[in-house]
């Protein structure tokens, strides 16, 4: 059995002679982030998916990030190291439901969280990460928007749009959702001085109690600008190891039971097995891939002002 240290060499090794890029969400173990060319959030990630020169792209991340850099770059190879790492958030969107939605509301426009299949966002107008919901949603020409898939971040989206009405798909994240004001509360009276700071896709009595709300890519920006000393991270655990990675002079205080299970389905071992065998390699439907770009395409352009990594 190979140990972290031996099987990372390899990787890395075996990185440059497949002439491989490797993307990794701020979510990813460790070991994964060491061995990684760039980390971001979802919106930095598909970015960088469009601006390598890479031809083969290693996804570590979960199934609908894989996609969006497949339906971004179809002239590039995107694998995903384990096709069992699929966002249940994005599984919460069925096509007929969301159809069934746009004809009840046919003057509205569908903006879809960028955690959502290719057939969801194929349906969708526009897509937004959690960087630039806010942005998206106002810059809507319609008065009338169906938000999907996440009911706390587009509750989040309505506390500053007030100029539309906002149509929420009872999704979640099962991984923030089950956050509680009290987690937060507690390690704030244990660690008085530290900001608050909160992912959207929390519930909205965390968001309350927050003192910044952020996409990973904000919180890590804010880490490196503030003053601040110490900071509660409101997000999945391992964000916590990018923000001391990024910034060593600082304390990060992570929230434990905050763990996405099938972000952690890509591990050393099946990275390097996927830069053996060239795969697997994500496949999108052509048909699904052309009306999905659009969406996608719109929200890169309004989320380039938000660029954070
Ligand atoms: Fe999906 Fe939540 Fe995991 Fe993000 S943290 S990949 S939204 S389940």
């Amino acid at each position: 059995m190979p140990s972290a240290a031996e099987l990372k060499e390899e990787i890395l090794r075996l990185k440059e002679e497949r002439s491989a890029v490797i993307l990794a969400h701020n979510y990813q173990i460790p070991d994964i982030q060491d061995v990684a060319d760039f980390l971001g959030d979802s919106l930095a990630l598909a970015i960088k998916a469009k601006e390598t020169e890479a031809k083969t792209i290693v996804f570590c991340g979960v199934d609908f990030m894989a996609e969006t850099a497949a339906i971004l770059n179809p002239d590039k190879t995107v694998i995903i190291p384990d096709t069992r790492a699929k966002c249940p958030l994005a599984g919460m969107v069925d096509a007929g439901g969301l159809k069934e939605l746009k004809e009840k509301y046919p003057d509205a426009a569908v903006v879809s969280y960028v955690n959502t299949t290719a057939e969801t966002k194929a349906l969708s107008d526009y897509c937004c990460t959690s960087a630039n919901a806010v942005e998206v949603v106002a810059a809507v020409p319609n008065k009338k928007v169906i938000f999907t898939p996440d009911r706390n971040l587009g509750a989040y989206v309505k506390r500053f749009v007030k100029d539309k009405e906002i149509i929420l798909w009872p999704g979640f994240c099962a991984t923030h959702d089950a956050l509680t004001a009290d987690d937060f509360l507690r390690l704030k009276k244990l660690h008085p001085d530290a900001d608050l700071m909160i992912h959207p896709e929390c519930r909205p009595e965390v968001i309350d109690i927050a003192d910044y709300v952020f996409s990973t890519g904000g919180m890590l920006k804010h880490a490196r600008s503030s003053p601040k000393k110490e900071f509660i991270v409101g997000t999945e655990k391992d964000m916590a190891y990018r923000l001391r990675k990024e910034c060593p002079d600082k304390t990060f205080y992570a929230i434990e039971k905050a763990v996405c299970p099938t972000m952690k389905k890509i591990t050393l071992e099946n990275i390097l097995k996927a830069l053996e065998n060239m795969g697997p390699v994500v496949k999108i439907p052509e048909d699904i891939a052309e009306k999905a770009r659009l969406p996608i395409e719109r929200m890169i352009e309004i989320g380039r002002g938000s660029r954070t990594g």
